[in-house]
């Protein structure tokens, strides 16, 4: 239907009664909208002009006989072909999408609900987990000196004081990082919100639909919380709620021994907890060779971390201050008892009332956003970033995505992903590193593959350093001699 706008100069009028008498003369067939106002003389007028002819609209108003249309014109709409660009989301995929759009000159508005704009790696995950870490290595280290001549020192006076330095940290970050980067950006909006996606060119808001020409999903993922019996009974911890603790657990019990739980670990062990690993798979690090997670355990225990693999854990209840994890380690049951315990069984994708099923796009079994290596999803305009995605779950892939998702959407560039050398570190002390596929992975790809291992006792870096744990792996695949991965398990 094609619209027409006009604006009528009426003479005559005196009080908001003589505009609604006009209003109420423009009550008919093919009139679409109509405002008259008396103070500005006018009325805005928008009719359909297969049903009504714009000389007919001027003469109802003259028919009255007490108003008179002095003269009118036609109101074009504004002229602005700038795309607009909704993203559901305000984390690191959403901020690396919105500077993109704004590059490519079009509107943008971003939705975000549930943590603070930033999003998971600002507020909750990579920046207060890496600063914590590195206050407790500062103690381990003053603890543990390596050299003669050196003496202990290091003592935890107040445990809220450095959660105090973590949030200090966080906002200045979360500020400089994100909030301002967009604070003065033109065609930039950002609304407070839970969005629901309406249609495949519509978000619904706070109440509100907003017309997309593209939308992307950007609502990163959440901690994934096993079906145990008893444990949405207790007040366990997350990556959410752990760095807010403003007293150390005295006794924690880490379920999950991916990278997650044991950075955490880790941490809280060195700042005086005692800490219990409990992985349910046969070794931690599920997804890495055997020996790789072998001698990054040996590593953590040698600190004190206990570690219960193989251990199925089949109820969760309160017993007075104490949390027990009632569990079957290899056939024998077992009571794991601590203060506090951090869930930290793996992610789930933030893709729960979008209203994507209903527009028919398609999630993965486990729940992801399912895209293709343009980043769309199987619905036309409608892309993938982030952590809602799945795949690799960091936040330089979840920037990476949200350029990448833009681009395809809003520009010529038709770009698919390549993650075929990406890195990843596991911040640990020592810390593991990683590229492409390590021996085990590269039998499940099918590759006939060999390592070879230097331990760092070989290296005089290391030496030098009194900190030989650890070794540099190379995988090669035999028949092309081609370097298929690498894995370096070192302090620095
Ligand atoms: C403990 C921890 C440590 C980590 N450490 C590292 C690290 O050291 N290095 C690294 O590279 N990565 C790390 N990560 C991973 C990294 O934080 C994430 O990969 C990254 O932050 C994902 O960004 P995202 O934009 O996809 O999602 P997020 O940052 O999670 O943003 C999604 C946003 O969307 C909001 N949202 C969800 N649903 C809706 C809705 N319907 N409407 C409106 N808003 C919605 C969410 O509340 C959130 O604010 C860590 C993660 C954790 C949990």
């Amino acid at each position: 239907m094609n619209i027409k706008t006009i604006e009528l100069k009426i003479k005559g009028m005196t009080c908001d009664n003589c505009a609604a008498t006009i209003e109420k003369q423009l009550t008919v067939a093919g009139v679409v909208s109509k405002k008259a106002s008396f103070k500005k003389h006018n009325a805005i007028v928008s009719f359909n002009p297969d049903e009504i002819a714009g000389e007919q609209i001027i003469r109802l108003v003259n028919d009255t006989g007490h108003y008179e249309v002095e003269g009118f014109q036609e109101i074009k709409p504004a002229i602005d072909d700038k795309p607009h660009l909704v993203i559901i989301g305000g984390g690191s995929a959403a901020f690396a999408a919105t500077i993109q759009a704004h590059e490519l000159g079009a509107r943008v508005t971003m939705i975000n609900e549930g943590l603070p704009v930033g999003g998971t790696c600002v507020n909750v995950g990579c920046v207060p987990s890496k600063t914590l870490i590195r206050a407790a290595e500062e103690l381990h280290q003053s603890n543990t000196p390596k050299f003669p001549g050196i003496v202990k020192q290091g003592k935890l006076q107040s445990f809220k004081e450095v959660i105090e330095e973590k949030r200090k940290m966080v906002k200045a970050l979360q500020q400089e990082k994100y909030i301002s980067v967009v604070a003065e950006m033109d065609n930039f909006a950002l609304i407070k919100g839970r969005a629901r996606i309406a249609s495949p060119k519509s978000v619904f808001v706070n109440g509100e639909t907003i017309a997309a020409d593209a939308i992307l999903v950007a609502t990163g993922a959440s901690p994934k919380i096993p079906p145990i019996p008893g444990l949405d009974e207790i007040d366990y911890l997350t990556n959410e709620t752990a760095y807010e603790l403003e007293d150390l657990p005295e006794r924690l019990i880490v379920l999950g021994g991916n990278y997650i739980g044991l950075e955490n670990a880790q941490m809280f062990a060195r700042f005086g907890s005692k800490v219990t690993v409990v992985e349910l798979l046969p070794q931690i690090l599920p997804t890495e060779s055997p020996e790789l997670a072998e001698e990054l355990q040996k590593f953590l225990s040698a600190e004190g971390i206990e570690f219960l693999t193989n251990a199925r854990t089949s109820r969760v209840y309160r017993e007075g201050d104490e949390i027990v994890l009632e569990m079957n380690i290899e056939g024998k049951e077992r009571k794991l008892r601590g203060t506090h315990l951090l869930v930290a069984t793996g992610r789930k994708a933030n893709t729960g009332e979008l209203g994507l099923q209903e527009i028919g796009a398609e999630l993965t079994q486990q729940g992801f956003l399912k895209v293709d290596e343009y980043l769309q999803s199987n619905v036309e305009g409608i892309y993938g970033a982030g952590d809602v995605i799945g795949g690799f779950m960091f936040v330089y892939t979840a920037a990476y995505e949200g350029k990448i998702a833009v681009l395809n959407a809003l520009s010529q560039v038709k770009q698919k992903v390549d993650y075929s050398a990406l890195p990843w570190v596991i911040f640990t002390d020592p810390q593991l590193a990683g590229v492409g596929a390590d021996e085990k992975q590269a039998a499940e790809l099918g590759i006939d593959a060999e390592a070879a291992v230097l331990p760092l006792s070989y290296v005089p870096r290391s030496i030098a350093a009194k900190d030989t744990r650890g070794f540099i792996k190379l995988i090669r695949n035999k028949q092309t001699d081609e370097l298929v991965g690498a894995r370096i398990l070192a302090a620095e």
